[in-house]
């Protein structure tokens, strides 16, 4: 059995994040992974020219701990065409709609009831306590701009239901937003007025995989793929892990994964904090990247993509145009495109590739006027995709904090808590290491 002060489990963005903090503060650790690669989620493929990602595409970077990270890091950035600014939304009559003031004014895409109705926001009454994305969204702005609008970002972002997501713990800038100035177009008008906002959306040369492997790099020989982790025994003061490639034994145990896989680990004491973390819900979804002749598309793809609202009853929940994005992704003459389907409100097709493919090309053909058939194709089935922050996420997440009080030495993290997105994993990695 060897020894280390602090031992990680898990080498998605969390983890490596966590050990780059340790690395950088000279604390001495180990990170073991079970899969042969480093990145979790984040997986970049490339096949027949076209470079393509059937985990997160994008990194949004607006928290100055990334952006210090990326820096330091030093990798080759691609920062996504001006046009993903313009995002694309299907109305009743199936036309793609970007999303902007103009179209909150304009008939495109709301009836005018719903238009005027936009006006009285400010004076809608402030939330007390956990209110459902739905709720909050139908209360201020109306259920048309819940169904056309917001339903879609949902599914965009947690492939999730609006309606059984918290606000608070799921999109906890707008939650903030109504406190602080007590109107949302009142908050967008003065964010709006405030000069330059820093953010900047991006991937790397190579694709989102670069991230992870330039972590990676600097971490060297302290991360051990291939050792899945299958037990945790507690011994009072310390930890002992047995791993595929060998035990150890720490003084404190951080487990970056999935809720399922550390309820998995947990010892048979802790079944109220497995009962907690187990409660977490991650629906499937499957990812599709699909290539085209540039002339079978008829739509310029000038923008970031297209998102399908669920009252269309269309299975597919929206598609990247990934080579409008990132223009190397896809050989010359041709395009790329990612979609998404299944999720919290969706179901799949079938379990099989052909169907699903079939499904998303049949979505997409009108919307996007496609001709012919892809001349290239790739799924990625994933039975848990994201996790849901639901109904009392926050309250849960607190529980779960002070059921582990009586685990001392043990942590738990990962994209179940604090954000789903790859900055809030990053964030949040970089300062629980800085904090140890
Ligand atoms: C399809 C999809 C699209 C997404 N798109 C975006 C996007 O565009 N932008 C964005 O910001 N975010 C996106 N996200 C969210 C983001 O990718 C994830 O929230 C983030 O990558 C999660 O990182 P993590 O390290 O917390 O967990 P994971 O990536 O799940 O990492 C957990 C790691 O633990 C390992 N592991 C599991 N069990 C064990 C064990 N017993 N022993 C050792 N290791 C183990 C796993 O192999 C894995 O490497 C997307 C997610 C998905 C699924």
């Amino acid at each position: 059995m060897e020894t280390v002060p602090y031992l990680i489990v898990g080498a998605g963005i969390t983890g490596l994040s966590l050990a780059y903090a340790l690395q950088s503060a000279g604390k001495e650790f180990r990170l073991l992974e079970a899969g042969p690669g480093v990145g979790g989620n984040i997986q970049t493929e490339t096949e027949a020219g076209f470079t393509y990602d059937l985990g997160p595409n994008t990194l949004l970077v607006r928290d100055p701990r990334v952006a210090a990270l990326l820096e330091e890091l030093a990798l080759p950035e691609q920062l996504a065409n001006p046009l993903a600014r313009r995002r694309f939304v299907v109305n009743r009559r199936h036309e793609l709609v970007a999303l902007g003031p103009k179209t909150l004014l304009g008939g495109k895409l709301l009836s005018a009831r719903a238009r005027l109705r936009l006006l009285t926001e400010p004076f809608r009454p402030r939330a007390t306590g956990d209110e459902s994305i739905a709720a909050f969204v139908r209360r201020r702005l109306g259920p048309e701009v819940l169904d056309w609008m917001v339903d879609p970002f949902v599914s965009g972002v947690y492939a999730g239901d609006p309606e059984r997501l918290s606000l608070a713990a799921s999109l906890p800038r707008l939650a903030q937003m109504e406190k602080e100035h007590g109107s949302l177009l009142g908050a967008a008008l003065r964010g709006r007025r405030r000069k330059g906002s820093k953010s900047r959306l991006l991937s790397f040369a190579g694709g989102m995989q670069s991230l992870p492997r330039g972590i990676t790099a600097r971490l060297g020989d302290k991360i051990l793929c291939n050792s899945p982790v299958t037990a945790i025994h507690p011994t009072g003061m310390t930890w002992q892990v047995e791993s595929a490639t060998g035990d150890w034994e720490t003084e404190r145990l951080i487990l970056c994964l999935p809720t399922q896989e550390i309820a998995r680990l947990l010892p048979p004491q802790a079944e109220a904090l497995r009962r907690q973390l187990a409660a977490i819900e991650y629906p499937e979804l499957a990812t599709v990247a699909l290539g085209f002749g540039r002339e079978q598309v008829q739509h310029p793809l000038d923008g970031f993509g297209v998102l399908i609202p669920r009252q269309l009853g269309i299975a597919t929940l929206g598609a990247l145009f990934s080579s409008t994005l990132f223009p190397d992704r896809a050989p010359t003459d041709h395009v790329l495109l990612t979609a998404f389907i299944g999720g919290a409100q969706g179901k799949l097709p079938s379990a099989k590739t052909e169907d699903i493919v079939a499904r998303v090309v049949e979505d997409l053909r009108s919307l996007l006027d496609i001709r012919g058939e892809p001349r290239f194709q790739r799924v990625r089935w994933w039975p848990r995709a994201i996790p849901q922050y639901q109904l009392g996420h926050l309250a849960r997440v607190e529980a779960i904090d002070a059921a582990l009080q009586s685990w001392p030495g043990l942590s738990l993290l990962g994209n179940w808590r604090g954000g789903v997105a790859l900055g809030d994993c990053i964030g949040n990695g970089l300062e629980f290491g800085r904090s140890l």
